[in-house]
């Protein structure tokens, strides 16, 4: 399978993408992704930046180098705008509060909190989209720290995939997780000691639906779109006929929906969020956290819903093969390939059973040891 637009590797060059809207591209190193754009919008103030990237002095030069691109400084920076709560997205806000005291600009229910797991196992993509940018066996796709599966599993040795969400416990529909290897839980360790130190910025701005905010000379909307996290939100421009996604419509990847999350039905709160975008008109230039700017925001939106309703007949076809209820493992282990089992994989398949079940198209008990099993109707 040829490389995705959204792995590519970060490329230098600052363009302008829409009238005072400039993409920057920078690197990152996760699992199917190669760079992030941070978008800087210029006003008569400085500029404003959306998602600068993960944390650490590798991402902050390269901030640094682009803006300077642009005649730009980080203390030109006075508003730094976050999409949702992944680290690739995040990361550099600390810096630019520290730098110039730049305002930081997120959704109410944005959750900086989570510090112990903010810098390991947040995923981008789907499972599909990972074992399909991985099916040239390319290993191209470095993991780093992060997701540092790919060192661990060699293959035949259980999920590369696998990005470890629930180690040590019990998950959600009652699977365990095996302990992961000796080293991954040291870098892990490690991680965690490093986010435990990580200057993480207050939100100075909390923004909700319909909220106005004023960018690049213009006034924007902000629409809340849960789905790939709850707080996750986007900005409309309509003066411009500009969409900022963010990582809720990308352009050829489809994006993690984890069943773990603070919404009982994470998938149909992405619907909502499709649906809601897909009716905005006069959109011309959508500009994703992720690959290049694309025209079409209500195909795409159409395009990633059809991508689930398939999952979803796809789950109900698997529950008729087992004519017994059936546990999300077992459905999981049907839907994908063995070298995408484990956690990532049961977690999305966990998000389609509980949409079926809240839809009143799946029925679920838990067995005397904890596990929840589905049967669909
Ligand atoms: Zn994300
Ligand atoms: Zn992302």
């Amino acid at each position: 399978m040829a490389q995705r637009q959204e792995q590519e590797p970060a490329r230098t060059e600052v363009t302008e993408v829409a009238p005072n809207v400039l993409r920057m591209q920078l690197p990152i190193r996760m699992p199917g992704l190669g760079h992030v754009n941070m978008y800087a919008l210029l006003d008569d103030q400085g500029a404003a930046v959306i998602d600068p990237g993960l944390p650490g002095p590798w991402t902050w030069q390269a901030i640094q180098d682009r803006l300077r691109q642009a005649d730009l400084k980080p203390r030109d920076v006075h508003t730094v705008l976050v999409t949702h709560s992944h680290p690739d997205h995040f990361g550099g806000a600390a810096r630019f509060v520290r730098e110039h005291g730049a305002r930081v600009v997120a959704h109410r229910s944005f959750r900086f909190g989570l510090a112990k797991s903010i810098l390991e196992n947040q995923p981008e993509i789907s499972v599909d989209d990972l074992t399909a940018q991985q099916g040239d066996e390319s290993e191209e796709v470095s993991a780093d720290a992060t997701a540092d599966s790919h060192h661990h599993h060699g293959h035949g040795h259980g999920a590369r995939n696998d990005v470890g969400l629930w180690w040590g416990g019990v998950s959600p529909w009652g699977g365990h997780e095996p302990r992961p290897p000796l080293r991954r839980r040291l870098v892990h360790a490690a991680m965690r000691l490093v986010g435990g130190g990580l200057k993480v910025p207050k939100v100075t701005h909390p923004v909700e639906q319909g909220d106005v905010i004023t960018l690049a000379g213009r006034e924007m909307f902000v629409l809340h779109t849960p789905g790939h996290t709850p707080d996750h939100f986007c900005l409309h421009d309509p003066e411009a006929g500009v969409f900022i996604a963010g990582d809720h419509v990308l352009p050829s990847i489809t994006p993690h929906i984890s069943g773990i999350s603070t919404s009982a039905d994470p998938l149909l709160s992405f619907f909502y969020s499709l649906d809601r975008v897909a009716e905005l008109p006069g959109i011309s230039q959508v500009l994703p956290a992720h690959g290049h700017p694309f025209s079409d925001l209500k195909g795409r939106a159409g395009a990633i819903k059809a991508h689930h309703h398939e999952r979803l007949e796809r789950i109900r076809e698997i529950s008729r093969d087992f004519g017994r209820p059936a546990s999300v493992a077992e459905f999981s282990r049907q839907l994908f390939r063995p070298r995408s089992w484990g956690s990532m994989a049961e977690s999305e398949t966990y998000a389609h059973l509980e949409h079926l079940r809240h839809a009143g198209q799946a029925e679920s008990h838990r067995d005397r040891h904890g596990l929840l099993l589905y049967l669909t109707g």
